[in-house]
């Protein structure tokens, strides 16, 4: 089994994990209603997706819907 020859330093270990920070939300706006939405996902405020109603409006869309 290949094992690491010298222990990851504090400095070492901070820079591979420099690149592990979560980016915030990104937020599209609904070409239906003009709500913000998540991109590639149907807006939750109007049921709208790719410029047709797929699902009830208003409607919680818990995982429900994939396209
Ligand atoms: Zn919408």
């Amino acid at each position: 089994m290949a094992v690491p020859k010298k222990k990851t330093s504090p400095s070492r270990r901070g820079m591979r994990r420099s690149h592990e920070a979560l980016k915030p939300e990104r937020f599209a706006e609904c070409p239906n209603c003009g709500e913000q939405k998540r991109p590639h996902h149907v807006c939750p405020h109007c049921g709208h997706y790719d410029g047709r109603e797929v699902a009830a409006a208003g409607h919680e869309l818990k995982g429900t819907v994939r396209l």
